[in-house]
């Protein structure tokens, strides 16, 4: 079965980009008859506003994006995922690193995203302190994905990225090891999100093959930039979502490019989202890194 989900940080409330991420993954668990999951990237508590998680889902509800199960929080999953930092380092596929970010800015040359680690601590044999991060290793050989809206995805983890981290030493789980064991937990089969993360799929592609867990389908939308600058939640762009519902609604299906024909502001809400699963079509979505959007979107 389809499983999609939505999967805010909760720094700030939602803006029209992170709107058009949730109306297209909705769209497309929807219209596979598939379940849209909501869960609250709240792992990297520093970026984490206190009461924006309740803002969002209050937002998602006035758009009418209804989940289909419980909203999931990764601040709730720590066991989950100390249970697979565990599981790898006992494959050896995973090590401690004692290293600073200025030994590494010293040795390191810039890859992809940030700094190719050198691989300084892989053969060291460190004790477990509150100093210390842990790193998975990285092998040399191209990962290849085909994600369904921008085409084909290429890195060489080795030469492109390096050992990258998966909990860190202040004890924070990253990213790119915490949204491949909330895959797994969730099931999810399909993820749609922003362009900006494109960069991350062959490490997540790495890890659920280290876990043994299936790799969903990948889908990266457009991001939504304002003078070439990407509109973020944490930077004040607010949208004002009561009474303007509709209007973000045919926006939000305008930057997904589809077709605009059925539909007119004189439609209700819940005759529009019919329509708008009824019709959609995820390869009409541009495959474009960016779009910019008009000063008026802030309504
Ligand atoms: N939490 C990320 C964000 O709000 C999205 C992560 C993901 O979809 O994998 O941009």
């Amino acid at each position: 079965m389809y499983i999609g989900r939505f999967a805010p940080t909760p720094s700030g409330p939602l803006h029209f980009g992170s709107i058009v991420t949730a109306i297209a993954s909705f769209l497309d668990a929807k219209s596979n008859g598939g379940k849209w999951l909501v869960k609250i990237d709240d792992i990297d508590q520093p970026r984490v506003i206190r009461g924006a998680d309740a803002i969002i889902l209050n937002s998602l509800k006035e758009l009418h994006l209804y989940w289909d199960a419980p909203v999931v929080y990764q601040s709730h999953r720590i066991n989950e995922y100390n249970k697979k930092i565990d599981y790898l380092k006992k494959l050896n596929a995973a090590y401690l690193c004692e290293c600073s970010r200025r030994d590494i800015n010293k040795l390191a040359i810039t890859g992809v995203d940030g700094f190719i680690y050198p691989g300084i601590c892989r053969e060291k044999k460190i004790n477990l302190s509150d100093r210390v991060s842990h790193r998975v290793e990285v092998k040399d050989e191209l990962i290849i994905t085909q994600d369904c809206i921008q085409g084909i995805v290429k890195q060489n983890l080795s030469s492109d990225i390096g050992d990258f981290i998966i909990k860190r030493s202040d004890g924070l789980f990253a990213y790119q090891f915490a949204v491949v064991v909330d895959n797994y937990l969730d099931g999810v089969t399909n993820i749609i999100r922003g362009y900006d993360l494109i960069q991350s799929v062959p490490r997540q592609v790495f890890l659920h093959q280290l876990l043994d867990i299936d790799v969903p389908e990948f889908s990266h939308i457009p991001i939504a930039t304002k003078f070439d600058q990407k509109i973020s939640k944490s930077c004040g762009n607010k949208i004002i979502i009561k009474g303007n519902e509709i209007s973000i609604w045919l926006k939000c299906l305008a930057f997904l490019n589809q077709p605009m024909e059925a539909y007119s502001k004189s439609m209700n809400i819940e005759d529009i989202i019919c329509e708008a699963i009824r019709c959609w079509s995820k390869n009409l979505i541009k495959p474009l890194r960016q779009i910019e959007i008009d000063d008026n979107i802030h309504t």
